[in-house]
């Protein structure tokens, strides 16, 4: 008999959960985009213990119908695309089918669900990926995901995971970008009890803003539009003496999806010329709307990396936009602090 065998779905799935699920900011950010592709309005974030003792995500959307609980726990399970052309065409944050199933298997998982149209809704739990319980149960239409113990059967994995503070800070990160990517979703994140952060839904970037970064920020900061043939911009920037140590204040936003790109940043910053102190960074949200033939999400598991088709386009049009709005404000002597 041969040596080579097929691993078995669970084995499989965790060997995925290793790049999907690095640490619990991953599982918030799968869990998050989820319900954000459901179309809910609101989505709660409750986390215990910087996420390892639980993540919970409640969302208003759509809910999973009874007959597809099952199957969204199976690998490359997905309603979100069907074909190749669909795989080109990407609208939704999710495409990739891996995320409930990863996660799942290296945690206590608990799925509540209901569609408007159904009767019912269903109760699932499953540990280590395997189903030990599953049964109908009456709930609103959206859908509730309690994470506990996670990494508890993968020691490496819960041994990597850094200091709680650090972990908490990873979170709140994610959920800010995802929140300012979607200003017309209400977020509530709470830790052991504690609200670190919420915003109104009310479609409203600067409001968004303001509620991430605060009032007295959101107040110095200008507003960006530009578009030419293949992209839209919009977006808001901070006065060149509003700084940051970090880039970690930067939000590109593309097509709803906060990306990571290097490049896309270096715009943001050469767009303010010689105005930036050295070491500092100003603070930026821009939504850049495109085809979604123009990028490619499917670099990396995690779905932050892109690439795209007219990288330089989009560097030239945030530079010149950033440069533009900033020209602005020196032709109104009251604004900022300049003498
Ligand atoms: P993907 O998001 O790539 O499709 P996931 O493993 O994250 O894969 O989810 C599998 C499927 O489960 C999704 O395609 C979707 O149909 C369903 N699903 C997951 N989370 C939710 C949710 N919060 N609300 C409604 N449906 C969900
Ligand atoms: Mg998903």
């Amino acid at each position: 008999m041969g040596k080579i065998q097929e691993l078995s779905e669970r084995l499989a799935n965790q060997i995925a959960a290793g790049e999907v699920v690095e640490r619990p900011a991953s599982v918030v950010k799968e869990l998050v985009e989820n319900a954000i592709d459901a179309k809910a309005s609101q989505i709660d974030i409750l986390i215990e213990e910087a996420g390892l003792k639980k993540i919970q995500i409640v969302d208003n959307g759509e809910g999973i119908s009874q007959d597809d609980v099952e199957n969204a726990f199976k690998r490359h399970a997905t309603s979100k695309i069907h074909n190749r052309d669909d795989l080109f065409r990407i609208r939704t944050l999710g495409f990739r089918g891996e995320a409930l199933p990863s996660i799942a298997s290296v945690s206590e998982l608990t799925l509540e669900t209901a569609t408007a149209d159904e009767p019912q809704g269903s109760y699932l739990f499953l540990k280590g990926g395997k189903i030990e319980e599953h049964r109908a149960t009456a709930l609103r239409t959206g859908t509730k995901i309690t994470v506990e113990n996670l990494f508890f059967n993968t020691p490496a994995r819960l041994k990597y995971v850094k200091s709680l503070q650090t972990e908490l800070s990873n979170i709140g990160d994610i959920v800010n970008r995802m929140a300012l990517s979607h200003p017309n979703i209400a977020f509530r994140l709470v830790h052991d009890g504690h609200k670190m952060m919420t915003t109104s839904g009310s479609g409203d970037l600067k409001q968004t803003v303001a509620g991430i970064y605060g009032v007295a920020t959101a107040k110095k900061m200008l507003k960006v539009e530009a578009n030419d043939l293949d992209f839209t911009l919009q977006g808001y920037i901070s006065l060149p003496e509003v700084t940051r140590a970090s880039r970690n204040y930067l939000s590109v936003i593309i097509n709803g999806r906060y990306i990571k790109n290097y490049a896309l940043n270096k715009a943001i910053i050469q767009g303010y010329q010689s105005k930036l102190m050295v070491g500092r960074f100003p603070i930026a949200v821009l939504e850049i709307t495109m085809d979604p033939l123009l990028v490619d999400v499917n670099v990396h598991p995690t779905k932050q990396e892109v690439r795209l088709s007219k990288e330089k386009e989009l560097m030239d049009l945030i530079s010149r936009a950033i440069a533009e709005s900033l020209r602005q404000i020196n032709l109104i002597p009251d604004v900022g602090e300049n003498p």
